[in-house]
């Protein structure tokens, strides 16, 4: 919606709710029906309010959700207290009684707003840390409702004194409110921009239902207020004020957000610390502030000994939970200093391993480059070797037996030639490339580079689908992913042996690569493309193989996932979207196994 048009909303709720109160106090005269007009405004205008306030609640951080939404609680809580005197007034067609339990809802709306304060939703974009955001809300309600209970319900229940009681009341609550207002008008002086304006309407809001409440209450004292009464247009527009916060905010959301507009800025873990300091701080004080309000009873308090032992009781009980909040929040702020320290210290380890990865991998590039340039060496002789041998094979000249030996150097020097293609290419740090690939021969070739080094009775095994659908993608990465899947088979099946099987299967649009092993199995299956998870000791394992492979699997729009085979051993399944045009299939075209060649499935 535009400014101009949500503005024009915004200042028709004003004159029809004011305009339209006005009007009913000038035309009906006072009696029910006025009233009862004035009980059901009243009970909808905090919803108004709660309209606009709420407009901000679905914003992506959810600090600034929580304040809106606490705000938003206020006014409930005031409409709740709305809807005792709309039940008194219009239902029962009586006056509220002077002292009635009721009244704490009034005074217990400023607790959520306190709260909302308490938040700074100005600061930080930070999540909420919401174990101890909620024991803290806990903690200040209980504490408010304490005082409540110390200065308020002697006059109730110790001693029934009207006079006392709404003395009593009325200060706490104006203590209360001028709490609010000032936390409002400081958080105005930090701000700057879009949060100062919100803070201004803020204030505006905070500040009118201040001002109406001691008007109304003081009338209520002399006797002199009536519900439909012109007392009432400050308090409604102090909730229509509230409301048009919540609009403005929601217009100035953009700004709001901006790093610039965050008022005097903080490093946000030092605003953290801070922020977790106050709070303790403030809980602690409420806990030992008890104490003083008992020292205060038996030594300063001049009321009656009934009043003083009510307070003296009421006292030692809320000892008692506020007590027990605070040793919660001790044990949760410990156990997430644990928690952190365990985290530090497993950040540590993943830095060393990663230390040594480096190094790893700058021996490795060198070794790369050392094999890249003598697997250039190697071609050119291999080159001559494969003329020569196939001059030899065409020559009738020569005896069949001789022939026959130089087609097998020949074969063979073919394969060494294929294998040293494959290192070049392994080796080579080539940008990321996209071609049209075959992945039975990626597959191929990197179980041929793997197979290199096998020992003893371990053993792979190729099932390759005849025709596969060709896949879009960088054949080296490709490569890289198969490689490290088998290396990793390799590892848990070494020095045992085993054999792992690798299938290569089409499943509707995609190509799919099984890897399975007979190795030890997953320890942890859902981990293991966890980055620097690794069961292997250090200098063997880094754990960021599979992460890798994860990463690169993703980037070409596919799927990798892990289980551990009932019967033993792991799989590991390769998911690649392929593209319509098939390949056909090509053989391998070097034994891979130690012990064992490659198989095919037809
Ligand atoms: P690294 O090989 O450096 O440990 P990876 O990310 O490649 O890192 O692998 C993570 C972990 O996954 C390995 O340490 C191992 O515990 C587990 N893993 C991977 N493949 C297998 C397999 N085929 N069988 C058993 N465990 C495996």
């Amino acid at each position: 919606m535009s400014f101009p048009r949500t503005f024009g909303w915004v200042a028709a709720a004003w004159a029809v709710v004011l305009g339209g109160y006005a009007l009913a106090i000038v035309v009906l005269r006072p009696g029910q029906a006025l009233t009862s007009f004035g009980d059901v405004v009243q009970c909808f205008v905090p919803l108004l309010a709660n309209t606009g306030l709420l407009l901000n609640a679905g914003a992506p951080h959810w600090r600034r959700n929580v304040f809106w939404m606490l705000l938003a609680l206020g006014c409930m809580f005031w409409m709740f207290g709305q809807f005792q005197w709309t039940y008194y007034e219009v239902y029962l067609r009586k006056p509220l009684p002077q002292v009635y339990l009721g009244d704490m809802v009034f005074f217990l709306r400023g607790i959520p707003v306190m709260a909302a304060l308490a938040l700074r939703p100005h600061h930080r974009r930070g999540d909420l840390r919401l174990r101890f955001g909620y024991l803290d809300f806990v903690l200040l309600l209980m504490w408010w409702i304490f005082l409540y209970v110390f200065f308020v319900f002697p006059w109730m229940y110790a001693t029934p004194s009207a006079s006392q009681y709404n003395y009593n009341y009325l200060l706490l609550a104006n203590i209360q409110n001028l709490i609010i207002i000032l936390a409002i008008a400081w958080f105005w002086l930090r701000t700057r921009g879009a949060w100062r304006k919100v803070y201004t309407h803020l204030f505006g809001a905070a500040a009118t239902y201040m001002l109406s409440s001691m008007a109304i209450n003081a009338a209520i004292a002399v006797d002199h207020y009536r519900t439909g009464s012109l007392y009432d247009l400050p308090l409604l527009a102090s909730f229509l004020w509230y409301g048009t916060t919540g609009v403005v905010a929601y217009l100035n959301r953009n700004a709001l957000d901006a790093p610039g507009e965050l008022g005097p800025m903080h490093d946000e873990s030092e605003v953290a610390r801070r922020e977790g300091i106050v709070a303790s701080r403030l809980a602690t004080t409420a806990v030992l502030s008890l104490p003083f309000f008992a020292l205060w009873t038996i030594e300063f308090s001049k009321d009656s000994s009934e009043v003083r032992e009510f307070r003296l009781l009421v006292t030692v009980v809320a000892m008692v939970p506020l007590a027990f909040l605070v040793f919660l929040r001790q044990h949760l702020a410990d156990s997430d200093r644990l928690r952190l320290l365990e985290r530090t210290e497993q950040s540590m380890d993943n830095l060393q391993r990663l230390q040594a990865q480096l190094v790893q991998s700058e021996k490795l590039v060198s070794l790369g480059q050392l094999a890249a340039g003598a697997a250039h060496e190697i071609n050119n002789p291999l080159t001559a070797i494969l003329g020569f041998s196939d001059l030899l094979v065409d020559d009738a000249s020569i005896p069949e037996k001789a022939r026959t030996t130089a087609a097998k150097i020949r074969d063979q020097a073919r394969r060494t030639k294929t294998l040293v293609a494959n290192l070049l290419s392994f080796a080579r740090q080539a940008p990321s490339e996209r071609t049209l690939l075959d992945i039975n021969t990626v597959v191929t070739n990197a179980a041929q580079l793997r197979g290199l080094d096998l020992k003893g009775s371990t053993s792979i095994e190729l099932r390759l689908e005849s025709v596969l659908p060709g896949v879009r993608g960088d054949g080296n990465q490709l490569m890289q992913v198969f490689f490290n899947i088998i290396s990793n088979a390799i590892d848990a099946m070494e020095p045992a042996g085993g054999v792992l099987t690798i299938k290569t299967q089409r499943d509707r649009s995609h190509v799919v690569v099984l890897f399975s092993d007979t190795g030890s199995g997953l320890k942890d299956p859902l981990r293991v493309f966890d980055p620097f998870y690794t069961t292997k000791p250090v200098g063997k394992g880094t754990g960021l193989g599979l992460s890798i492979c994860y990463g690169l699997i993703q980037e070409h729009g596919g799927r990798i996932i892990c289980y551990n085979r009932p019967e033993g051993g792991a799989v590991f399944r390769v998911d690649l979207p392929s593209v319509t045009a098939a390949l056909p299939s090509r053989e391998p075209q070097l034994p891979v196994t130690a012990g064992a060649g490659p198989s095919k499935d037809a």
